[in-house]
């Protein structure tokens, strides 16, 4: 089969990976480079981690099958990008039904590689992450994070290997006259510019604020977040020149035109330096800097992989709002699946799954 996919992020780059492998004639168009500076894919560094709150049984296999696939690509293509490293995920309460004490039970049933930690035992493992505050976290041993530039240079990369071509500076503007026997639309947040979005999808802009130390050693930081899917704070170990992201994971305001990016609102720069000032004192609060990005987040927070209403053998692959990454090789699969008819589960088609994924 001729497939066109429009869009050269994570789930273009991967699509075009498994799909040449299949032994499709694939071309990919990517309006910038791959990956593109506007790409939600485009970043410093991306989490990986077992922990999905009640979601956890489902999504925990998934990401370890995602895991090891990324491993073998790098293996295959001498590229590196995965660091494993433990997720402390930090809850002021940790009280029943929140998403670091769900995660946690959730992991014990299905054999997790984790712990559970209280305040002081958190102090004593994390010494970063003492002034949190936290009453307990959940150390998720299966996590770490990504250099998410090298990673979808490897996929694109192993397309290419395969025979897939892959047209950069190449935006879309019409679908109409398109040649090809399947059209995959993996556009991100330029995905409502092409197709009618899949009902409830946002298309939000999102900040990453960066810190520069300050007075004071800081000691070593782990990827951690606190309170995750209430007060939605999260963080990286530093980049090589010593910055640390900080950032939340809150759904921010709806945006038409992913290309305009604007500042992060005053609050939010308050807030998230309030937070930084209180809880890591070693860091500059002062003069954080930013770069924006978007999400695209689906009614449930899960993906999208369903045909497009009333057009034949126009398909779209995307949403997946701040998580998708880490399942970039998954990714590709079930979007091959897609376009070959395949059957894809229930909860990937943009349906509502049974949980809503934080
Ligand atoms: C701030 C932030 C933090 C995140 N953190 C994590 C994390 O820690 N872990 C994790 O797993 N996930 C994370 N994610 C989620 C993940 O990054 C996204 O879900 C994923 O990258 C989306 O990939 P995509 O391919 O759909 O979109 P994109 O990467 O945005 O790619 C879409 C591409 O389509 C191209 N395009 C658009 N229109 C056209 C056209 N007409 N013609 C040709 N090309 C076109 C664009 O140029 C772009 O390159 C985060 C996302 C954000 C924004």
């Amino acid at each position: 089969m001729d497939v066109l996919i429009i869009g050269g992020g994570v789930f273009g780059v991967a699509a075009a990976a498994a799909l040449a492998r299949r032994g499709h004639a694939v071309t990919l168009r990517e309006a910038g480079e791959i990956p593109s500076e506007e790409a939600a894919s485009r970043d410093v560094s991306k989490l990986f981690r077992l922990a999905y709150g009640a979601a956890t049984d489902r999504w925990a296999p998934r990401v370890r099958a995602a895991t090891e696939a990324w491993r073998t690509l790098e293996a295959e293509t001498g590229r590196r990008f995965l660091h494993p490293a433990p997720f402390f995920a930090a809850s002021s309460t940790f009280a029943p039904g929140t998403f670091e004490r769900e995660s946690a039970d959730a992991l014990a049933r299905i054999g997790g590689d984790h712990e559970v930690l209280d305040g002081a035992g958190l102090s004593r493992a994390a010494p970063a992450l003492a002034s949190l505050g936290a009453a307990a976290a959940l150390v998720d041993r299966e996590a770490g994070w990504f250099e998410p530039v090298e990673a979808v240079r490897a996929l694109a990369e192993t397309a290419v290997r395969r025979g897939a071509r892959l047209l950069e500076r190449s935006r879309v503007e019409r679908l109409d006259d398109l040649e090809a026997d399947a059209v995959l639309v993996a556009a991100g947040g330029w995905l409502p510019r092409l197709v009618p979005p899949p009902p409830e999808t946002r298309v939000t802009s999102q900040h990453e604020l960066f810190f520069r130390p300050g007075a004071g050693t800081a000691p070593p930081m782990p990827p951690w977040s606190f309170d995750i899917a209430t007060a939605g704070f999260y963080g990286f170990p530093p980049l090589a020149d010593g910055r640390h992201k900080v950032a939340l994971h809150r759904l921010g305001p709806p945006i038409d035109d992913p290309e305009r990016k604007p500042p992060p609102a005053d609050e939010e720069v308050r807030e998230v330096s309030a937070f930084v000032a209180e809880r890591f004192p070693w860091l500059d609060a002062s003069r954080p800097t930013w770069r924006s990005c978007q999400y695209t987040t689906a009614g449930d927070g899960s993906f999208v992989f369903a045909p497009v209403a009333d057009r034949e053998r126009l398909f779209l692959a995307g949403c997946g709002g701040g998580h998708a990454f880490k399942f970039g090789p998954l990714l590709g699969e079930w979007a091959a699946d897609l376009v070959e008819g395949k059957e894809i589960p229930d909860d990937l088609k943009g349906i509502g799954g049974p949980d809503r994924v934080v």
